[in-house]
Parts: C-alpha cells; sequence; structure tokens
C-alpha cells in the first residue's frame, strides 16, 4: 500500500476534523506551514517528547511547533508559571514585574542586546525591527538574503521562494514578491542578496549605500539551516560597521543555537536582534532589541518618535512562561542538546551513507534539516527540488513514528535523550529504505 493509504488508514479522526474545517477556514487551514497532503494529523495531546493525534497515533515530535518548545510539551515548571499568571490575571493592562524579568534575563544573555521591546509574533518582530532602522538611518531600503524567511510582513514576503525563471543571476538575485498582495513597490524597496557570497554581497550593498535602511539576516537562514561560512560573515560586519547601515540579526529561530544566540557563538556584534519561539515558552511571542541608541526613539517620556504598541505585548502569561522555558535553557543545557544533536546527525549520516544515498544533513546545536542532494547546500539555489520525494520521507518518518516539518526540518528538545535519537535514526533507516525503488 502506498504511504497516503497507510496514511488514511490510520487518521480517519482527523479526516473527519478535516472535512469540518473545510466548512469554515479556507483549505481547513490557518497556517499554511501546517498543510500537508491529504490533510495533516489533528492533534490532541502533547508530553514532553511524544504528541499524540485524535486517532491515538504517538509521534516522537522533533518540530516542537517549528522550533518553538525547547523544553517539548507540558513541561511541568512552565505550566505552574503561566498558570500562577493566569490566575494573577492573563492581561492586566499595566506593566508587570514579569516583563522586567524577562527583559533582564535576555540582556543578560545575549551580549548585543541592550534593550528590547515585546511583540506577539516574530513577524512583527522584524516588522519593526526595519522600521527601528528605517527611523535611525532615515532610508526605506531592506537588504535581505535570497531564500530567508522572515515571517510574513510586506518586506518580509520577497524572495523567499523566488521561481529559478523570476530570480535572475545567482551573484545579483532580482527581488520577486512572493504573495499576491504584496505591494508591487516592494520589488524596488527590498534587495535580494546571495547568501554565503560576500563579494557579491558587498558589491550589491555598495551600489545602494546611500538609501539602504539595514541589512536583514538570519544567521542560520532560518529553518533552512544553511550555516554562514566564516569571512562571509565578517566581510559582511565590517561593512555594516564601516557604513553605519543597521545590521538585524533575526535570532527567531537561532537563540536555540547557542546560550547567547547564534551572535554570541559567530562573534558578530549585530545593530538589532528579532526574537520569537523559544522566548515565550510555547505562548505567542516576539521581541525587537539592540544597541540603546537605536531603541532610544522609543521612550514614551516626552514623546516616542517611533511607534510601536499592542495590545497583548509582554503578556505575563507569555512573559513567566517565557522565563520559566529560558531559566531551564541554561548552559549546561545548552550544551548537552547540541551534544545529543551532534549524535543525532553523525548517526544519521552513518545510516544515509550505509544505504548508499545522497543526502545532506545540515545541523546547528539543536536544530537539523536534510536536504534530498548530493552536493552541500550552501546557499538558496542549492536547495534541491525534490518536493514530491521530500513528503513522501516526511509521511515515511510520521509513519515511523517520527514527526518533522514536511520540510524535513526539525531540532531537538531538552526532555530528549540517546532513547530519542536512537528511535530517530532506526525510524530514518526504515524510512530511507522504504524509498529505496
Ligand atoms: N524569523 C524567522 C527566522 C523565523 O523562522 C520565523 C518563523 O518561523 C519568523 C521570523 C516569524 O515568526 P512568527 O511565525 O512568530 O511570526
Amino acid at each position: 500500500r502506498s504511504h497516503v493509504e497507510r496514511y488514511r488508514d490510520r487518521t480517519e479522526t482527523s479526516r473527519r476534523h478535516h472535512e469540518t474545517a473545510l466548512e469554515y477556514l479556507p483549505g481547513g487551514n490557518t497556517r499554511e506551514a501546517l498543510h500537508y497532503s491529504p490533510y495533516p494529523a489533528y492533534l490532541e495531546d502533547g508530553d514532553g517528547a511524544v504528541v499524540t493525534d485524535v486517532d491515538g497515533n504517538e509521534y516522537l515530535d522533533f518540530l516542537n511547533n517549528y522550533t518553538s518548545l525547547i523544553h517539548g510539551h507540558a513541561p511541568t515548571g512552565i505550566v505552574e508559571a503561566a498558570t500562577d499568571a493566569v490566575r494573577r490575571g492573563s492581561a492586566p493592562g499595566g506593566p508587570t514585574t514579569d516583563e522586567i524579568e524577562l527583559a533582564r534575563h535576555l540582556v543578560d544573555r545575549a551580549p548585543a542586546l541592550e534593550l528590547i521591546r515585546f511583540t506577539n509574533s516574530g513577524t512583527e518582530a522584524t516588522m519593526n525591527a526595519i522600521r527601528a532602522a528605517r527611523a535611525y538611518t532615515g532610508n526605506d531600503i531592506v537588504a535581505k538574503f535570497e531564500g530567508a524567511y522572515h515571517g510574513t510582513h510586506d518586506d518580509a514576503q520577497v524572495s523567499i521562494h523566488p521561481p529559478a525563471h523570476l530570480s535572475g543571476p545567482a551573484d545579483d538575485p532580482t527581488s520577486v514578491p512572493d504573495s499576491a498582495g504584496v505591494p508591487d513597490s516592494k520589488r524596488e524597496e527590498v534587495l535580494s542578496l546571495p547568501f554565503n557570497d560576500a563579494d557579491a554581497t558587498v558589491e550589491k550593498l555598495e551600489r545602494h549605500r546611500d538609501e539602504l535602511a539595514c541589512v536583514l539576516l538570519a544567521p542560520y537562514m532560518g529553518s533552512a539551516v544553511v550555516p554562514p561560512e566564516p569571512d562571509f560573515l565578517e566581510t559582511l560586519a565590517d561593512w555594516t560597521d564601516r557604513t553605519d547601515v543597521p545590521l538585524i540579526f533575526d535570532e527567531v529561530i537561532s537563540l536555540r543555537v547557542a546560550y547567547g544566540g547564534a551572535h554570541a557563538t559567530l562573534d558578530v556584534e549585530p545593530d538589532l536582534i528579532t526574537y520569537g519561539k523559544i522566548v515565550g515558552g510555547g505562548f505567542p511571542v516576539g521581541a525587537f532589541g539592540g544597541r540603546e541608541e537605536l531603541l532610544d526613539p522609543y521612550d514614551p517620556r516626552g514623546g516616542a518618535s517611533v511607534v510601536h504598541s499592542g495590545t497583548f505585548n509582554a503578556n505575563p502569561v507569555t512573559a513567566s512562561a517565557g522565563l520559566a522555558a529560558l531559566e531551564a535553557f541554561d548552559e549546561a543545557a545548552v550544551e548537552r542538546l547540541d551534544g545529543l544533536a551532534d549524535t543525532l546527525a553523525s548517526a544519521s549520516r552513518d545510516v544515509i551513507a550505509d544505504r548508499g544515498l545522497s543526502i545532506q544533513f545540515n545541523r546547528a546545536g539543536s536544530l537539523f534539516t536534510l536536504y534530498l542532494s548530493p552536493d552541500p547546500v550552501r546557499t538558496y539555489r542549492d536547495k534541491p527540488h525534490r518536493k514530491a520525494l521530500e513528503r513522501r520521507l516526511f509521511h515515511e518518518l510520521q509513519s515511523e513514528g517520527v514527526r518533522l516539518a514536511p520540510k524535513l526540518m526539525g531540532c531537538l528538545s531538552t526532555p530528549m535523550d540517546e532513547a530519542e535519537v536512537d528511535q530517530f535514526v532506526a525510524a530514518l533507516d526504515t524510512a530511507l529504505g522504504r524509498l529505496a525503488p
């Protein structure tokens, strides 16, 4: 039986929920990344490293809500912190000490962070960091890297998945809006840069030097886990330093790769940093911050010159849960998870090699992605276009009880140990065996 038939056999209740959802939500969906064909499994319960769907199938969860759960599902300390905050009133409508405590923790943790403001999503975080940079420079043009995801606002939704025939030369990519409804002006207002090509990047930045508001970079290319090459980062940071164009590090995902985040381990001092995901302890969150000089214009005493507000910003439930999550993800926990991820990566590479397959297993800290490509993936353009095979491997892994993103991206969480790593590697071996012709 095909992988889809086997999936249908064990997810009848999910199928029925999906039918109902179709009546009220376009395609039954609110979050595009959660849809997969023929319909997604509806989840009922999460406990540590395991999620259970409505048909009672259990999965070892390597998705962790797209990397946002560092301690897996319903960890006791976080449940207690959040419950306590709910009891105190989930939205008191005034500043709380929870906000101060989370801000203090992050500023102490991240070397380049001097001041911070909270939002409700990573999308809002990058949107507001760009505004801070535009206010600082008086310029409008945002430079970002081809293939990089920074959320879904208009300046971010450019050249994330540009089709090859529209995307121009590799060393001078054309800016392509990724969604209907993104203003056409974004073709000029957002520059697309070639990741890991320092010379071409600097050349393009030089051409637009006097119009640039910022350079926006996800150091591990977001969920793609494409690592930055050392010369590339150094050259880029030297250039932004010299020209005083703010460098924004999007650490929405990458805070989990090192205690102080990617900029700490890569030894770069960005001017602005954006956060999300693990910072909310499993609740909706975002944040942006950086050098005092760029954040001072938000000071409301005497009138802020840059506007930023939000009814649920720095919500105490999120802030308490976030603080509990980050405090428990201390240097020792980061190191342990890094070691575990290293074991998982090398055992996975062994299984791939033993089966004589050409698949790349990229890893950064506890994040990883499998690329169905014989060659190393250094840039967006190196990514393989093998969606059907990707989806098949995704389904085969799910049928072996391992949950990843449909694009084969995943991450570890702290409740995991050697047993979960062994289970992953065994599932990968079986799933790869089924792919063989
Ligand atoms: N930036 C990066 C690097 C991300 O990976 C994401 C989400 O995956 C975002 C920004 C957007 O965050 P959110 O989904 O919370 O809006």
